[in-house]
């Protein structure tokens, strides 16, 4: 096909493929371990697959209610109720989503205009700048701690402006692993106390925490839940990635927003899928023992890697882990990730990547959610070099 033969400029002069895609990509093709991409490679519980497969055969495959069929919003609404103390309304105050980035693309067309200034911490997850600058909004970027990736309190009160329109949380953090605790929640109470600023956050890592500790939501705190739109994945929970399946909670004023422009960039998500998830999740120990099981996959990756010469940085939760490899090499981040993968067949993610700034910490990420004899291949390799 020849190109189109008139200039078209960019909306997005400086993006270009997703780091996902590119890792993934190059990680087929030269049949490397695939630790970049964030997804499971083992199977779904035969259940849930049973389930989607009865509701299709029964016949719901049209479109569902723009909000998402009742069932499963009811179903949120008690597993909301059960995890964080505080009730969502069905009806209003919960939508489900085609996926979490689809939620969050959402959530910023739908709040976000001209000037806007969204306050988000770097690395950040890739999808967010974006959505922000093709509404006309400006990114603010605070850069995490270095060393443990807290949030840094003074820098943000710095940044927030009477044009501060948002602050977009996200723990447990994707690349870094980390999650907020009780202060960073006092401090993000005491910031938002006199103003209107709106929290979008991104907790699709919620039921993935670790050593004990218990994931902190926005919901479970009145002064925030009533400012604050709150994205979440079934995918990540049930291993379900290319399902594309995830919801919103938050609200009502927030949520009716929210639906305006839902409903014109995806109407709906899949209906047999959002049956089947209703049913699987009316039993809430599904949902509510995955930290168990990725921690003994981060554990059994950790073990495999102990000896080498990476150094581990905590993963506190998310099924992501991040090395530093400074004792191995010099070389910028996005060159050794390509080398790992072409000469050892080993891919993962750079995490220079989600800077604004260019940062390089010579820190690599990988995904533990794979099969142990996975891990345990990536070990040996890893501790080889
Ligand atoms: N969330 C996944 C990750 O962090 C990637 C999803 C995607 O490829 N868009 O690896």
């Amino acid at each position: 096909m020849p190109e189109y033969p008139h200039s078209i400029g960019s909306k997005l002069p400086k993006i270009g493929t997703t780091i996902f895609t590119v890792m993934s990509k190059l990680a087929q093709k030269h049949n490397a371990i695939n630790l970049s991409q964030g997804f499971p490679d083992f199977p779904v519980d035969p259940l849930l697959i049973d389930l989607v497969s009865k509701y299709m055969r029964q016949g719901y495959n049209q479109y569902p209610p723009m909000a998402g069929v009742m069932s499963l919003r009811e179903t949120i609404s008690g597993k909301m109720e059960k995890a964080y103390g505080v009730q969502y309304d069905p009806d209003s105050e919960i939508t489900v989503t085609a996926g979490g980035t689809q939620a969050i693309f959402t959530a910023i067309n739908a709040l976000i205009g001209e000037g806007d200034e969204v306050i988000l911490f770097t690395p950040a997850y890739d999808c967010y700048a974006p959505a922000i600058e093709l509404v006309g909004g400006k990114p603010v970027y605070v850069q995490l701690k270095s060393g443990d990736y807290s949030i840094d309190w003074k820098q943000v009160k710095k940044v927030v402006t009477r044009h501060t329109k948002m602050i977009l949380i996200n723990s447990p953090q994707n690349p870094t692993g980390a999650v907020i605790g009780t202060k960073d929640i006092q401090e993000l109470i005491k910031i938002t106390k006199d103003n209107d600023i709106i929290i979008l956050s991104d907790e699709v890592y919620e039921h993935i925490v670790f050593d004990g500790e218990r994931h902190l939501s926005m919901a479970g705190y009145p002064e925030l839940a009533n400012r604050s739109l709150i994205v979440y994945s079934f995918g990540k929970t049930f291993h379900v990635t290319g399902w594309k399946t995830g919801y919103v909670v938050g609200p009502k004023n927030l949520m009716h927003e929210f639906r305006k422009v839902h409903q014109f960039n995806v109407f709906t998500a899949n209906a047999p899928i959002q049956y089947a998830l209703a049913e699987y999740m009316s039993e809430p120990s599904r949902y509510m023992g995955v930290a168990e099981m990725y921690q003994r996959k981060r554990d059994v990756f950790l073990s495999a890697v102990s000896a080498s010469r990476f150094k581990l940085k905590p993963s506190k939760g998310t099924y992501f882990q991040l090395l530093d490899y400074s004792a191995i090499s010099e070389e910028e981040d996005q060159d050794f990730a390509v080398r790992l993968t072409a000469d050892f067949q080993v891919a993962s993610i750079p995490i220079s990547v989600f800077y604004h700034n260019p940062v390089q910490d010579h820190v690599l990420r990988f995904c533990f959610a794979k099969e142990e004899d996975t891990l345990l291949r990536a070990g040996e390799i890893l501790s080889k070099i």
